[in-house]
């Protein structure tokens, strides 16, 4: 128990719900790491964990993620996260849904919900007849809500723009050579903003036909799934899986800038040391990929407020995203320190913990 309180991952949380309903077979976690700033804002990831133990590391480090994201995408928001443990079935029900929602609605607001791996839009539907606090709800086409993915990649589009612009002192993406890595809902949305933008792209997915099928949609090239991290590049945008950048990872890389939407990009904190030692400029991922977390809480406190929200606000907010990561690259300059840990102790001084 005394390794638990001392753990990195607890990291002072406020509150930790273990919640079980026998009836439904629903067990799961919900982590607040932190609600200075407003109702812990973070998705519902239902996954099936071989111990339970790393469902529990997993609440904790995603929910204190969320509220370095929150914070520093400027939202009234403090972080939380919650997990639902599936067994090796990975069957999910309808009553498992509505036991889910009455444990966020006993929280009375301090925790708000919405997707993350494992569930849908309609999960979300279903939760929310048992709780007002879930996002990502069904909404009218240009209100603030709605499918995340494109204004995750919007606010990607903008954080490489602007560290080209940091970086290699080019006002604009002509010929820019980008290595992307995943090409589904946000690495997709990625790569067709850059191409429009007139970057040169190279794709790569596990999934190769879709990569080679995206490739041929923006007139990119396609490689396969073990080479794009050695690509020679300007940029090396990581949209599929987290710990990528590790030490193996680090050493192959031919880039000046790392600017992508996958969570939990640097395996250690050790690695954010070691990119910065290589010259190569980072864009903290929960800063860089707060596009699709400002669209729901804008949807979630429009409902709540009873004030009406446009997708052109959502928008204007992503805008943030560019100067947020500006002031960090220039600290990052002055201290010697790496862009992460400046990223994160920002994020620490907005939720009272500096
Ligand atoms: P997705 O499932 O739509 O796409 C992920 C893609 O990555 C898939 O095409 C998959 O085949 C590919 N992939 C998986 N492993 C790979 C590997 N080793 N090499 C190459 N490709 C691989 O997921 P998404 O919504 O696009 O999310 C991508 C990343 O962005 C995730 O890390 C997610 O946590 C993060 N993220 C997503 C959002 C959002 O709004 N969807 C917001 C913030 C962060």
């Amino acid at each position: 128990m005394t390794a638990f309180w001392t753990s990195p991952d607890w990291d002072a949380h406020e509150r930790v719900e273990l919640v079980h309903d026998r009836a439904s077979g629903l067990t799961a976690i919900i982590a607040l790491h932190s609600t200075h700033l407003g109702p812990g804002a973070g998705g519902t990831r239902f996954w099936h964990y071989a111990d339970p133990a790393d469902a529990m590391k997993d609440a904790l480090r995603l929910s204190r993620g969320m509220s370095y994201k929150n914070a520093m995408a400027g939202l009234p928001m403090g972080g939380g996260k919650a997990v639902v443990l599936l067994d090796d079935s990975r069957r999910k029900t309808p009553a498992m849904l509505d036991a889910f929602g009455k444990a966020v609605e006993a929280l009375g607001g301090r925790y708000v919900t919405a997707e993350d791996v494992g569930a849908s839009e309609a999960d979300m539907v279903a939760i929310s007849r048992h709780t007002a606090h879930v996002c990502g709800l069904p909404v009218e086409q240009g209100q603030a809500g709605g499918d995340p993915g494109p204004y995750t990649a919007l606010g990607i589009f903008e954080g490489i723009k602007a560290a080209v612009e940091f970086k290699l002192r080019r006002a604009d993406m002509d010929g820019v050579h980008v290595a992307l890595q995943g090409c589904g809902s946000v690495g997709g949305g990625v790569a067709r903003l850059l191409a429009a933008a007139g970057a040169r792209l190279t794709l790569a997915d596990i999934d190769h036909a879709r990569a080679q099928a995206l490739a041929t949609e923006i007139g990119a090239s396609a490689v396969g799934a073990g080479e794009i991290m050695r690509v020679k590049c300007d940029v090396f945008s990581p949209n599929a899986l987290g710990a990528i950048l590790d030490a193996r990872g680090i050493v192959g890389l031919d880039c000046a800038i790392v600017a992508g939407g996958a969570n939990n990009q640097l395996a250690t904190p050790a690695d954010g040391k070691a990119l910065a030692a290589r010259g190569i400029l980072y864009a903290p991922d929960y800063v860089i990929n707060a596009g699709g977390i400002i669209n729901v809480s804008l949807e979630y406190l429009a409902r709540r407020d009873g004030k009406p929200c446009s997708a052109a606000q959502v928008i204007e907010q992503i805008g943030g995203i560019p100067e947020r990561l500006r002031r960090i690259w220039e600290e990052s300059a002055i201290t010697g320190l790496g862009s992460d840990l400046v990223a994160d102790r920002m994020a620490q001084i907005l939720i009272g913990r500096g």
